[in-house]
């Protein structure tokens, strides 16, 4: 294994229910020397891959490791580099405690545990990955990014639901909002590549991976998002149904005498783009089979396209313009016969894709749009590079 030379890395954990993500990036060179992915944790055919920054990829059985084996192991690889200067986790939900990113001490750790409850499949192994850190590395500061604290610029009117009030006051039931370190770097890099004005200007944020949310941005702040109170809410998903009607739940219970424990997953892990297709819920599989005949394939896409039209139509209302819809994601990014029917499905909006660019993935800016249409653009979303940025700003200034 070749050793790159690294003056200033910086660390970032994103620790799942079940995988561990980790980069080191070199801050003051701007470049990810190591990246890597614990999988399957827990289980016989947990599994280790990597890459160091001009090697292969490698890989490694690590049968039987948990969350704590993952991060010992990845402090082994770190001995190669050195001691990081700052570590930046990926925190899934900061609940109304957290605005923005914090250096970690006890009191954001009780904080994080606090929200918990609101997050249960996330914030416990996030607040894992904290600790278990800490205990590696007692001397090197640390950092919380929130993926819910760019959303706490929402007023009362976007984030409340309209059930009883004590709700909100005594149980925290509220829209939060997710995917906030992507929607944050994408609208500034959309501010920036279109020299718009920082302080005024209107854009749309779609952020469309496994999970998918959409975000307005008006003067570099969130107003609205399509994400609630759980990652949910909101648009089609790989797996995960976003918005029904609450009835539902009820209407399942009785006809099939389903719990609602099983009722919340199916809405997660059956539904979205799998649950209505019975294909997949990759969308580079459902566009393959869509292009050979699958009916089934290609009514799943197009669900997936009208829900995400109704929710720009939605947002848009929150903005006093659009300057741009912005892509992002592995199906933002990646899926260009995605991103064409979007604009198609939105004529009031003055889109006229352009199918060149749009195959090309944009122009030098990510403009996939022509010269009279309104403007939308594809960004490449690099959350974990924002979370090192926040870690080392944090610690370092
Ligand atoms: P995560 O939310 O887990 O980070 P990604 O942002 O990597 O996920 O997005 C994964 C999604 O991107 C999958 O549905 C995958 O099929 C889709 N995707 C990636 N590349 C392409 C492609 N070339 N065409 C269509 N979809 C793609």
């Amino acid at each position: 294994m070749s050793t790159p030379t690294i003056s200033s890395p910086v660390l970032v954990i994103n620790a799942g229910s079940s995988s561990l993500k980790f980069s080191v990036f070199d801050i003051r060179a701007g470049r990810e020397v190591l990246s890597g992915l614990a999988e399957r944790l827990s289980s016989p055919e947990a599994v280790l891959s990597w890459r160091l920054e001009g090697d292969d990829k490698q890989r490694r059985e690590i049968p039987g490791q948990d969350h704590e084996g993952a991060l010992g192991e990845v402090h082994q690889l770190l001995e190669a580099i050195g001691e990081p200067l700052a570590i930046g986790h990926r925190v899934v939900h900061g609940g109304e405690a957290f605005a923005e990113s914090v250096v970690i001490d006890d009191s954001v750790i009780a904080g994080i545990d606090q929200c918990a409850s609101l997050a249960p499949l996330h914030n416990p192994p996030n607040l894992l990955g904290i600790r278990t850190m800490q205990s590696l590395y007692p001397e090197v500061p640390q950092v919380a990014v929130f993926d819910t604290a760019f959303h706490q610029s929402l007023a009362p009117e976007a984030y409340l639901y309209p059930v009883p009030i004590g709700l909100y006051r005594e149980q925290g039931v509220r829209r939060y909002g997710f995917h906030g370190t992507s929607h944050h770097y994408v609208a500034g890099q959309a501010v920036r590549r279109l020299e718009l004005d920082p302080a005024d200007h209107g854009l749309i944020t779609a952020h469309l991976g496994n999970g998918c949310s959409a975000t307005a941005v008006r003067n570099g702040r969130s107003v609205d998002t399509t994400m609630g109170m759980t990652p949910l809410e909101g648009l089609v998903m790989g797996t995960r149904s976003g918005d029904v009607d609450p009835g539902l739940h009820e209407y399942l219970a009785e006809r099939l005498g389903l719990t609602l424990k099983e009722i919340t997953a199916m809405l997660n892990r059956d539904s979205g783009l799998l649950g209505l297709s019975g294909v997949s819920n990759d969308m580079r599989t459902l566009t393959e089979a869509a292009a050979s005949g699958n009916a089934d394939a290609q009514r799943a896409i197009d669900v997936f396209c009208f829900r995400l039209a109704r929710q720009v139509g939605a947002l848009a209302a929150s903005l006093h313009r659009l300057d741009a819809l912005v892509f992002t994601g592995g199906i933002g990014e990646n899926a260009a016969p995605i991103r064409a029917q979007v604009l198609e499905r939105l004529p009031l909006f003055g889109f006229v894709c352009d199918d060149r660019l749009n195959r090309q993935h944009g122009d030098e800016h990510g403009r996939i749009t022509t010269g009279e249409s309104t403007t939308a653009l594809v960004v490449a979303t690099r959350e974990e590079w924002m979370i090192a940025q926040d870690a080392f700003n944090l610690t370092h200034s």
